[in-house]
């Protein structure tokens, strides 16, 4: 079996717009298309990043009918005004997140996916989106979940924002890109697992068509692969527990396809077809919680 810890069904790599705009329209199809793709190809069990509409809810259901382990967030969370419109709801403070805490219980998420800060900046390598919570806020979030035994999907990026989420008490780290060694030594010794979704920054230097949209941006987005790719070594190597999670979804990261995707560049890491897939299994089953005896639904 084949797990892949991060996607966003409520996306689809070639045209979310229209996707999203099917979705809208309660028109289902296309997502139980794509996940009969996931089954057919052999992947049972996926873990969703969230969306604004909650479709991963729907989804979950569709899945179950199929067999598939699907976990979702419901909702991300994300601080008012910074990234993350289309991957989940805004709160403004802790008072906010309370309420929509409670909305998420009720809908029984399946983890707590919190956007911490922005995306990679491809104009300027090292640069990434600021920041959204405070250590108290991400603190809160992260015990409350906790304490209704949640596990924490965090979508973080640089040094000092994979550090924040990884203090707070974060489960898995999502991207990461720009972390330093300290994290990766902290990410070993908390057990923490990291997410890296290589794959949307790999399809943009394989695909054509992407290349040429990127055209001016290329280089960097080169160098920030390359970096990302040397920062997994060295994870590997101090002990980090790494998973598969392909962003699909994303742009040019296509459903079911991204995780074979996400493999290959895996393998570029210097490990083995087969270490890949061990990996990808192993830590995947405990990212999504199939390693413990918990019921496959
Ligand atoms: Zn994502």
């Amino acid at each position: 079996m084949f797990v892949d810890c991060h996607v966003h069904i409520a996306l689809d790599g070639r045209d979310s717009k229209k996707w999203r705009q099917l979705i809208a329209e309660k028109n289902y199809e296309p997502v139980k298309t794509a996940l009969e793709l996931y089954k057919d190809k052999g992947i049972m069990a996926i873990r969703d990043g969230g969306d604004n509409y909650g479709i991963s809810l729907v989804a979950r259901e569709i899945a179950k009918s199929l067999g598939i382990t699907f976990r979702s967030p419901g909702w991300a969370i994300y601080k008012k005004g910074m990234y993350g419109t289309f991957l989940g709801k805004p709160v403004v403070g802790i008072k906010d997140f309370k309420d929509l805490f409670t909305e998420l219980l009720k809908v029984k998420v399946d983890h707590l996916k919190i956007i911490l800060t922005g995306l990679v900046e491809f104009e300027c390598y090292g640069k990434v989106g600021g920041i959204g919570f405070s250590g108290e806020e991400l603190n809160y979030m992260v015990q409350s979940a906790k304490e209704k035994g949640l596990p924490v999907m965090v979508h973080a990026n640089s040094s000092i924002g994979v550090k924040m989420a990884v203090e707070a008490g974060a489960d898995t780290i999502e991207h990461g890109y720009f972390l330093s060694d300290e994290e990766l030594y902290m990410m070993a010794d908390k057990g923490v697992v990291w997410v890296p979704t290589l794959a949307p920054l790999g399809n943009i230097l394989e695909k054509e068509e992407l290349r040429r949209r990127y055209s001016d941006k290329i280089k960097n987005i080169k160098k920030i692969f390359d970096e990302h790719l040397n920062a997994i070594k060295k994870a590997l190597s101090l002990g980090v527990k790494v998973a598969i999670g392909s962003d699909s979804g994303s742009l040019g990261v296509y459903h079911a396809q991204g995780f074979f995707d996400e493999v290959r560049y895996f393998k570029r890491c210097g490990i083995c077809e087969e270490d890949v897939y061990m990996m990808a299994h192993k830590n995947g089953i405990k990212v999504v919680g199939l390693d413990s005896g918990k019921s496959e639904f």
